[in-house]
């Protein structure tokens, strides 16, 4: 175990009660440092004291020889009976769990900053699992708003289906994100650092949400299909390829190689009933995106198969619960459903 270990200089917040697990004692606090909130569990009993009155005086103090436990997913700083606490200087200030922050403000946190802020839920999407790096885990949208503005939110694992749309809350710990120049919030990882609660609703008008989840989520039947098309994919930036003979052209990228490089990828029109009301008929695009969900319902293989044996084996099925984009008509997800 590596055990050159740079000090920590940190706030102590939220110091709990000591805890029993078998034979072994424990409490947890957070340690904010200049950036980060750390999740930290102390074996060391006897530091609880000292511990409880520094996060009480707010005063910060210096971590030396302590270990770091990666259970869980976690990176938590394991405080033991060798690990130093002093007191210290900090150059960057304590900061108040409950400091809650306007969503408007938000725009100047840093990426990866945790924040706290107080929201109503303005929309909700259904929560679908999704597969990061062969694990599958639940992922829920919303967008919460406040008088100053809103943001979007993304609840993961065990926080989605926690908050009702229309209500209040109080979050903290959520960590600001920025992709693709969209920020949004995340429950973080690291979810023991994460709160919820109930709020007074707000007195002032809220804005409205402009950009707002368009996908949903319905179970149907597939009535038909309108078409079944399928193209040779390049092996370099996947887009469609122009095949002459044994030789195929990249549309996009223009890179020349072997046609039997190149893999077959399909797209698909489909007309499904909405079943909740009986007489929406619905036209969804099945992008080369969303084909392996469809395909995987149906056993079917895309290097093999036909556009008949397609058109039979997706009309055999039956029951299906799809989740599409509302605007586009895209499928996002399509399960089979046993009636
Ligand atoms: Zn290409």
């Amino acid at each position: 175990m590596a055990s050159e270990k740079k000090d920590i200089t940190c706030f102590v917040h939220n110091v709990s009660p000591v805890k029993k697990s078998g034979a072994t004692s424990y409490f947890n606090c957070h340690l904010q440092t200049d950036k980060d909130l750390i999740g930290s569990v102390c074996f060391a009993t006897e530091k609880k004291e000292t511990l409880d009155a520094m996060a009480a005086q707010r005063s910060p103090v210096k971590i030396s020889n302590y270990n770091i436990s990666n259970k869980y997913g976690r990176r938590d700083v394991v405080i033991n009976r060798n690990t130093h606490i002093t007191s210290t200087t900090a150059d960057f200030p304590y900061k108040a769990q409950s400091d809650v922050t306007s969503i408007a403000s938000l725009s100047k946190v840093a990426p990866q900053q945790l924040v706290a802020i107080k929201g109503k839920i303005a929309h909700l999407s259904a929560t679908k699992t999704i597969v990061i790096q062969d694990f599958p885990v639940k992922k829920q949208e919303g967008y919460i708003v406040d008088p100053s503005g809103d943001i979007k939110i993304i609840f993961w694992g065990e926080h989605v289906d926690s908050v009702t749309p229309q209500s209040t809350y109080f979050f903290s710990n959520l960590r600001m994100k920025v992709s693709q120049n969209q920020r949004y919030l995340n429950t973080p990882k690291q979810d023991n650092l994460y709160t919820m609660k109930d709020a007074e609703p707000f007195k002032e008008k809220l804005p409205d949400v402009t950009e707002i989840s368009t996908t949903t989520e319905t179970i149907a039947e597939i009535l038909g299909i309108s078409s079944v098309t399928k193209y040779s994919s390049c092996c370099s930036c996947s887009k469609k390829v122009t095949i002459k003979g044994k030789i195929a052209v990249c549309d996009n990228c223009k890179m020349t190689k072997k046609s039997t490089n190149c893999s077959v990828k399909w797209t698909l029109r489909i007309h499904i009933q909405d079943s909740n009301q009986p007489r929406q008929k619905l036209q969804l695009h099945v992008y080369p995106d969303a084909v392996p969900k469809l395909f995987s319902i149906c056993d079917l293989n895309a290097n093999e198969t036909t556009e008949d044996e397609i058109t039979e084996t997706v009309l055999n099925i039956d029951t299906v619960k799809v989740c599409f984009d509302t605007q586009t008509r895209k499928l996002v997800d399509i399960e089979k459903i046993n009636v």
